[in-house]
């Protein structure tokens, strides 16, 4: 078992580096918050075994939204140390239901969903709205700044110390560089979040993906050109034909760009991402998709 390590950031923030990077902030010696509860797989045994060897309780996780590698320990902390979940509405309505979750993140029948990833489904405890700029938790008061676009209620965290974490909001160089094909559920509204991101100034920020930084313009505007780069790449890629059905540049990408694994949730993600990937084409005026005889049939037009 990988060992999660316990960095700290500043004031009581502190952030837990596991196989994603986890903020806690800490209410006293005893209790903290998570913000996010990362892998269920991964991050469940390491996460434990830190918060037992410092005696802490988690007294709350506050999530930045509801991608399995950000929330997979929400249910278990919830049960077993009565943590209280805070979600976004729109992230806690997808997650409180197996077929809502299907339909928003994760093409499958919920029945396979329920069997692969069983943990995801869960009732928050409290939700705040796009229109919520702040919640407290105990005498804790956090910063909440809406991120939309990575996924429909992605909200970035401002602790009580001013460090900003902005979950997936933007990916650090080094993850930007192994990348395959970014999950971004709608590229436009996420570039539009990511470019806001410039007009925050905070003492600190956090990034799920990863490490802790004094300032982000820099990554800002790599992640900008990051997403250019690859919907140019795409586009010119889908040139190699005059039209395409959906399994076919599904099959042509998935070899393009060297993937590989039989996983659910790597068939999952695949899926979703190509088919947002050519949403936001069509949205740039870039590809044309035409029902045509049953079928749904693509070509980049310019
Ligand atoms: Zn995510």
């Amino acid at each position: 078992m990988q060992q999660a390590r316990l960095v700290h950031v500043l004031g009581n923030t502190w952030c837990i580096e596991s196989h994603v990077t986890i903020p806690v902030y800490f209410l006293n010696d005893r209790e903290v918050i998570l913000l996010d509860s990362g892998y269920a797989n991964w991050d469940r045994a390491p996460l434990d075994a830190l918060l037992q060897e410092h005696g802490l309780h988690v007294q709350a996780i506050l999530g930045s939204h509801s991608h399995n590698d950000h929330n997979g320990n929400h249910a278990y902390f919830q049960a077993t140390q009565q943590a209280e979940v805070i979600l976004r509405d729109v992230e806690a309505a997808i997650v409180s239901d197996f077929s809502l979750m299907t339909a928003a993140y994760f093409p499958s029948t919920p029945g396979e969903l329920e069997r692969e990833l069983p943990y995801l489904q869960l009732k928050a405890d409290r939700v705040f709205s796009a229109n919520t700029t702040e919640i407290s938790i105990g005498s804790k008061t956090f910063g909440l700044v809406p991120l939309p676009g990575h996924t429909p209620g992605h909200t970035g965290i401002i602790t009580p110390d001013d460090v900003f974490y902005v979950g997936d909001a933007l990916l650090s160089d080094e993850v930007l560089q192994a990348a395959k094909l970014p999950s971004i559920m709608d590229w436009t509204t996420d570039s539009e979040s990511k470019r806001s991101l410039l007009a925050e100034h905070h003492s600190r920020y956090i990034l799920a993906h990863r490490g802790v930084y004094t300032e982000i313009a820099t990554i800002v505007e790599e992640n900008l050109s990051d997403k250019n780069r690859r919907t140019v790449q795409l586009r010119d890629w889908l040139r190699s034909r005059d039209v395409w059905l959906l399994n076919e540049i599904e099959q042509f990408l998935w070899k393009q760009l060297g993937l590989h694994g039989k996983s659910f949730l790597t068939r999952v993600a695949f899926q979703r991402n190509v088919r947002c990937a050519l949403e936001y084409l069509i949205a740039e005026g870039m590809v044309c998709r035409e029902f045509r005889d049953g079928a749904f049939w693509y070509w980049v037009i310019q």
